[in-house]
């Protein structure tokens, strides 16, 4: 008997305990554990019912996920999953903790299913791009259902123990001591003379209207999953289900999922999730370095982001005292933020007494004195680089020796900042995105002078708050902001060359981005690019040409959804964008004074040179080491940026496209638009000269 799998005797029920920590993955090694125990227990007649359990803190947690880019190994899912269904006395599997995928279909492979109070139970499969592959398509919709089955699989989302109750997915729940309520379960079904009740051999309910429901899924997911292929795939799977026999809708299901696999989606989704495992992988940083406490937190300037930034951590239990200038403005602070709770506990999302709670957790204050305790302080006041360097100054003053000081700037030099302190190695950018207690991304600026172990805790913390923490460097921009200026400037530029703002949206938003830029600009105020430019004029290109759609609108004081126009209109009963025929007027007039051709860009000459020159930057930052690596750069464009999730990010989407392809394109743009904005990144040309990709440069950078 393998170390991984035990089988125990009670009587005449037979328990197989599976123990392969931490999480009981399926892995081959535990694959064959299962079938080695249940090929033991055939043709052992005073057996009379089997178990199948796990140890730990779950039971079966889901697939190996390094298996999808090997290829599954002997014994496969389908062999063993097989066997234990076959078995000619009940299988009951209790099932605990988190069970997903793989662990959902072995479970649908035992006779009966009894799970303790708390288990969740998913097939989390379409939200990685790819199918259930072991059987989940073919074997769920048998048990719950067609239409409960299509919940489960198109959402992704796991259901509770009581919910699967419900369904039929679990017979019982129970609490107290699992393994003894699934024996005397077990018990039970031999004394009442229960044999095997395989899942396989039930019919389909709501077959009868399947053509139906499935065109009418079909229909919804072509639009709220847009560009994807694995729903209509993971439909045709579950379709087999009621046309096939079961051995057949296995063989096909099983060639669907090989082939969502390979897929580009399905590799997009796992290039992000293993890129995420990545993050907290800094050169230079070794696994001895520990992050530093985080058990109270302060926080300077109680606006838009500092009050965004206390819900986040009061959200994780932890502490905040908030501190502005005056009452009013720490009373406005806080009165924002009871009203985004009270917003959550209006639609339920959030319980009243978790606000309770929650807001206890927030003091105001005018005092820095107030944040001496303090193990974390984020600084947001307005972006000004004399007004930060006077709060760090007092910051310095009133700390307590290693605690972590931040800034949520966007543009400013946090090394200057820095600069100010007699604890450099104590500053770091923390730039949480708006709205704070909503967005996923933070990127998280390592210094000249940053501790590694601030770093480590700037991570730590982000983890805490449940954000996804992208390492950068201080640059202009960082890595988010910095290859958004690109990207927007081609949008305005063909805007003057005769494009509308809606063909340049929706050029981005059929390619899958969540919203257009120019929409985006509207959102979040057209003046906030207008006036950063404005103070880095010195800086920026002497072309007459550059961002001038958001120069006209921020001088005629349209400056998007809060005033009612920008990009577009804002004024019908529902305040969606409309076009706006007098913009566009304005951009061809302009257009026609500075002489810019009327090229009249197509949709794919929008998304080529937007993307093109965002991916460019990309690799410039790659270079310049702004990024670590270029999985990073994908994290903080699909979890802050709204890039499509199943195209992988930018950087990947760049590797699908092929490096050459884009290569000869920004040399064409050279040519046929204005040369200055495309200039090659070296690390670009280099890596499509050499057939490299860019994941093939981060696996091994120094080639
Ligand atoms: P905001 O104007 O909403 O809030 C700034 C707050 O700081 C105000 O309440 C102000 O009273 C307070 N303040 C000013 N001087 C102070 C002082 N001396 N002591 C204490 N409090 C003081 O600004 P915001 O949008 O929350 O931006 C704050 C920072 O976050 C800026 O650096 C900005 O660049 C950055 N940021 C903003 C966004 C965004 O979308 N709003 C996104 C990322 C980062």
């Amino acid at each position: 008997m393998s170390e991984i799998a035990s089988t125990t005797l009670h009587g005449d029920v037979a328990v197989v305990t599976i123990d392969s920590p931490p999480v009981n993955t399926m892995t081959r090694e535990v694959r064959a554990a299962l079938k080695t125990s249940f090929e033991a227990l055939r043709g052992k007649p005073e057996i009379k019912a089997v178990v199948l359990a796990c140890a730990g803190r779950t039971f079966l947690s889901g697939g190996d996920m390094r298996e999808f880019d090997t290829g599954v190994q002997e014994p496969g899912y389908h062999e063993v999953l097989r066997l234990i269904e076959d078995s000619a006395v009940p299988v009951v599997a209790a099932l605990h903790g988190t069970a997903m995928g793989g662990g959902v279909e072995t479970a649908l492979a035992c006779h009966y299913r009894i799970a303790l109070d708390g288990t969740r139970l998913g097939l989390p499969e379409i939200t990685l791009g790819i199918i259930p592959g072991a059987g989940g398509t073919q074997r769920m919709p048998r048990l719950i259902g067609l239409e409960p089955a299509l919940d489960m699989m198109l959402s992704g989302k796991p259901l509770t123990a009581q919910q699967a109750k419900e369904v039929g997915l679990v017979d019982e729940v129970v609490t107290g001591d699992l393994p003894e309520r699934a024996i005397a379960y077990a018990r039970d079904l031999v004394a009442q003379g229960k044999g095997p009740r395989r899942t396989r051999e039930r019919k389909v309910a709501g077959a009868e209207r399947a053509e139906e429901i499935v065109a009418a899924r079909r229909a919804l997911a072509a639009k709220t999953m847009r560009n994807r292929n694995s729903p209509n795939v993971l439909l045709d799977a579950v379709l087999a289900s009621i046309t096939r026999p079961f051995d057949e809708g296995i063989a096909y299901e099983r060639s669907l999922s090989i082939e969502v696999e390979k897929a580009v989606e399905g590799r997009a989704f796992r290039h992000l999730f293993f890129g995420e495992r990545e993050l907290r992988k800094i050169p230079g940083i070794g696994a001895d370095v520990k992050g530093r406490k985080v058990e109270r937190v302060g926080i300077v300037g109680a606006g838009t982001m500092g009050g965004g930034i206390a819900m986040c951590f009061a959200n994780a239990g932890i502490p905040v005292t908030l501190v502005d200038t005056t009452q009013a403005n720490v009373d406005r602070g806080l009165a924002t933020i009871r009203k985004n709770y009270e917003r959550s506990v209006s639609r339920g999302s959030l319980k009243a007494e978790q606000m309770t709670q929650r807001l206890a957790l927030i003091t105001g204050s005018l005092s820095f004195a107030d944040l001496a305790q303090a193990d974390l302080v984020v600084e947001a006041v307005f972006e000004n680089l004399a007004l930060k360097k006077e709060i760090f100054t007092k910051l310095d003053a009133v700390a307590k020796p290693g605690a972590v000081l931040g800034t949520n700037t966007s543009t400013l030099d946090i090394d200057e900042i820095a600069a100010v302190t007699r604890r450099p190695q104590d500053v770091i950018g923390l730039h949480f995105f708006s709205p704070a207690n909503v967005m996923q991304l933070l990127e998280i600026v390592q210094a000249r002078h940053t501790a590694p172990d601030a770093l480590i805790t700037a991570l730590d913390m982000a983890k805490t708050i449940k954000k996804v923490g992208v390492v950068a460097k201080v640059c202009y921009g960082f890595i988010g902001n910095r290859m958004m200026d690109p990207y927007g400037r081609e949008a305005e530029r063909c805007v003057m060359e005769g494009a509308t703002p809606e063909q340049v949206d929706s050029a981005l938003e059929g390619f899958g981005m969540a919203m257009g830029i120019l929409a985006v600009y509207d959102m979040a105020g057209i003046d906030i690019g207008y006036l950063t430019r404005k103070e880095r004029a010195h800086l920026l290109p002497k072309d007459p040409s550059f961002y001038r759609p958001t120069a006209l609108l921020t001088e005629r004081g349209w400056l998007g959804q809060k005033s009612g126009r920008g990009y577009y209109r804002y004024d019908g009963a529902d305040r969606k964008r409309t076009p706006d025929p007098e913009a566009i007027a304005m951009f061809q007039q302009e257009a026609a004074r500075l002489g810019i051709p009327q090229r009249k860009p197509s949709t794919e000459e929008i998304r080529e040179r937007c993307l093109y020159a965002m991916i460019n930057e990309g690799a410039r930052i790659l270079e310049e080491g702004v990024a670590l690596r270029a999985s990073d750069i994908d994290i903080v464009y699909t979890s802050g940026y709204g890039f499509p999730r199943y195209r992988g990010g930018p950087m990947f989407y760049a590797d699908t496209v092929g490096l050459q392809v884009i290569v000869d394109k920004i040399k064409e743009f050279g040519k046929t638009l204005d040369p200055q904005y495309w200039q090659l990144s070296p690390l670009l040309e280099k890596l499509a000269r050499e057939g490299r990709s860019f994941a093939q440069w981060q696996a091994d950078p120094a080639r």
